[in-house]
């Protein structure tokens, strides 16, 4: 049997913590499976890199970034593989170059491409334990590139889709996947299974357990994620296919995401092809937008309203830029907040909106834009009303029983 284990920062964020995980992965080990682990870097190390870079540079070349920020994985991958090592297991660490992942060249934001995995084959036909540093890989033409935020979850999914192992199981400081986020809601309730679709929703609405990327890769390679805590010997969730019992749930789970911001554009000049213009420049720009809503145009001209991640904002502005003589005036505003509702079970229940907006409305919060789909709702709401929201909606649709 092949699994594919992923511990997050957390899990490895001292010296202790990695002796942890080595205890645990000779634990798997001695069960006699066979094991590949990717690690991430230790919790802040990330973040620290950045800083160091953001000393130098406020816009430094994302493909230094790259080789700066891989540099945190490569840290906790050997020392794992020294600590087995030093417990009498035969380990091996690996960059992600010598795991052969080959990703496209956008620096910072790569995509995986292909895996290569006939030397991580090698080595497990040789009896050892392989560790991947997660979060990276290399271009066509040899340079580091990284996958990210989050990225590590990517490459264990995709490592385990190439090698066709039995499970990924996705090791952080909680024992599953919840209702909601448990920091905000301690009554949130651990699920046994979650659908992909819900999954995904979820943690591309702002669930961070899991990478939304690692989650639509899962699904379309048929991998079975199971989300655990390395701290626990509790099973976890498992994230797999739909099933007819996960219809009956109407509302699967609440996400938050703090990390938005709103652009209101005034009297756009109303033509055709002006939303096309304006959105095309955007996504040129590699930002990603949300939640567009456009007014009834009166006397020519129309309101546009979406939302931007917070850190794609400035990038925003500065495109807007370009459509002054189309766009009467913007505001901007980041103290704003998106709460969604999730579940499979929408498709066949109606009134869950309702029900959403009745409860909102009950607690004198101000729904300022709402979008939906088939299984899911958010509404933007005033930043200082996020908790609430995320508690007001659990009980109202009784999540904890
Ligand atoms: P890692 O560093 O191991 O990758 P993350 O910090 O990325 O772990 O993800 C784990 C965190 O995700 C938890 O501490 C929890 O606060 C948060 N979280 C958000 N939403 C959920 C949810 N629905 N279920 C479980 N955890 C959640
Ligand atoms: N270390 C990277 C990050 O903090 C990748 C990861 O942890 O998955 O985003
Ligand atoms: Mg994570």
């Amino acid at each position: 049997m092949l699994i594919v284990q992923k511990y997050g920062g957390t899990s490895v964020g001292s010296l202790e913590r990695i002796e942890n995980v080595a205890r645990r992965v000779a634990k798997a080990r001695d069960e006699g499976k066979d094991l590949v682990v990717v690690v991430s870097a230790m919790s802040g190390e990330t973040n620290k890199l950045i800083e160091y870079a953001h000393h130098f540079s406020k816009n430094p070349s994302r493909r230094e970034m790259d080789i700066l920020l891989s540099s945190g994985e490569r840290v906790t991958a050997s020392l794992l593989a020294i600590a087995l090592q030093e417990m009498g297991y035969d380990a091996i660490a690996m960059t992600g170059r010598q795991a052969g992942i080959r990703t496209d060249g956008v620096h910072t934001y790569a995509r995986i491409e292909a895996i290569d995995t006939s030397a991580i084959e090698k080595q497990i036909d040789a009896g050892r334990i392989v560790i991947v540093a997660g979060f990276q890989g290399i271009n066509e033409h040899g340079e580091v590139t990284t996958l990210g935020r989050g990225g590590s979850d990517l490459s264990a999914v995709a490592l385990a889709g190439a090698l066709k192992a039995d499970a990924c199981e996705i090791y952080s400081d909680v024992d599953g996947i919840y209702t909601t986020d448990p920091r905000i809601e301690p009554r949130a309730r651990k699920l046994e299974t979650i659908s992909y679709d819900e999954m995904l929703e979820l943690s591309s609405l702002g669930a961070k357990v899991l990478q939304n990327r690692s989650v639509e890769l899962a699904k379309k390679m048929g991998v079975k994620i199971i989300a655990r805590s390395s701290f626990s010997d509790d099973p976890g969730t498992i994230i797999t296919e739909e099933d007819e019992g996960m219809e009956a749930v109407v509302v699967s789970g609440i996400a938050l995401d703090k990390n938005q911001a709103r652009v209101s554009l005034r009297d756009v000049v109303d033509r055709p092809g002006i939303a096309s213009e304006i959105f095309n420049k955007l996504a040129r720009e590699q930002i990603n937008v949300d939640m567009i809503i456009q007014n009834a145009s009166k006397d020519g001209t129309t309101n546009l309203g979406f939302t931007v991640p917070q850190s794609e904002l400035e990038q925003a502005k500065a495109a807007l830029e370009g459509f002054s003589e189309d766009i009467g005036g913007a505001d901007y505003d980041e103290q704003i907040c998106k709460v969604s509702i999730v579940g499979v079970g929408m498709k066949s229940h109606s009134g869950v909106a309702a029900k959403a907006f009745s409860t909102l409305a009950a607690n004198n919060i101000n729904i300022e834009m709402i979008s939906t789909s088939e299984i899911k709702i958010s509404m933007v709401i005033d930043e200082k009303y996020g908790e609430l929201a995320v508690r007001s909606l659990h009980e109202a649709y009784q999540l904890d029983k």
